[in-house]
């Protein structure tokens, strides 16, 4: 495992729960409005090394319910499955984020997995203007359709840069993901991210907003703006 950082406490990352957050270095797409840039390229060394880590977490029985584990693409690491079941050993809740490019490190890792979180970065024939990556998007479908009938908690959420995704768009994202249990939609805010020229760029309107969750509600029954 190549871990990028690790946030020690987070109330926010995994829902109803205490987590500390480990980040892994690495991901195969290139979104431009990407808080994490920095993780994106691989380094030669980690920010971590795993025994720290669960030298960390043993010192945190007791204070924390679980961990997630986020990019960077977790799925593109070696040592992932190895990774989530020592945490497992030590008694900790697991939350999985994903970009969805990996179906089948995804479908070996969910038995091990209590919550997992998957982007829809967007509808897709928009999925490569958006990660600037040609990919099989029979994986994303894949992925949606693993996590939809794994039986385990989960969620699918879009960072929404107005310019990039249209009404129309979301449309096809609902069809995309129709049934599913939980829906979010991330506020695009211009801060630290990998292509500056989005800094300029803006999300919706509350308003707005408020018309695409009407239209997504056709689709999916839980839908929260974030
Ligand atoms: S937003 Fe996520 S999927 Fe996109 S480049 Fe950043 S880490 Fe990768």
């Amino acid at each position: 495992m190549q871990i990028g950082g690790v946030q020690k406490t987070s109330l926010l990352d995994y829902p109803d729960k205490i987590s500390a957050i480990v980040f892994t270095q690495g991901c195969n797409f290139r979104c431009g409005y990407c808080h994490n840039p920095e993780l994106i390229v691989m380094k030669k060394e980690p920010a971590w090394t795993c025994a720290g880590f669960f030298e960390f977490l043993n010192s945190r029985k007791g204070k924390l319910d679980g961990v997630v584990i986020t990019g960077g693409e977790p799925c593109m690491q070696v040592g992932l499955i190895d990774f989530i079941k020592e945490i497992k050993n030590l008694g900790f809740l697991v939350k999985l984020d994903t970009n969805g490019t990996f179906p089948s490190v995804l479908k070996n890792a969910l038995p091990l997995i209590d919550y997992i979180a998957m982007d829809i970065k967007a509808p897709l024939y928009k999925y490569k203007e958006i990660t600037q990556l040609s990919i099989d998007i029979e994986q994303i479908k894949e992925s949606i359709d693993i996590i939809m009938n794994s039986g385990i908690d989960y969620e699918f959420r879009t960072t929404v840069v107005k310019s990039q995704l249209s009404i129309e768009d979301f449309k096809a994202i609902g069809e995309l993901i129709r049934g599913a249990r939980k829906y979010y939609i991330q506020k695009f805010v211009p801060s630290k991210i990998l292509d500056k020229t989005l800094m300029s760029e803006k999300t919706y309107s509350d308003n707005e907003f408020e018309e695409i969750i009407n239209i997504l509600f056709r689709y999916i029954n839980k839908i929260v703006l974030r």
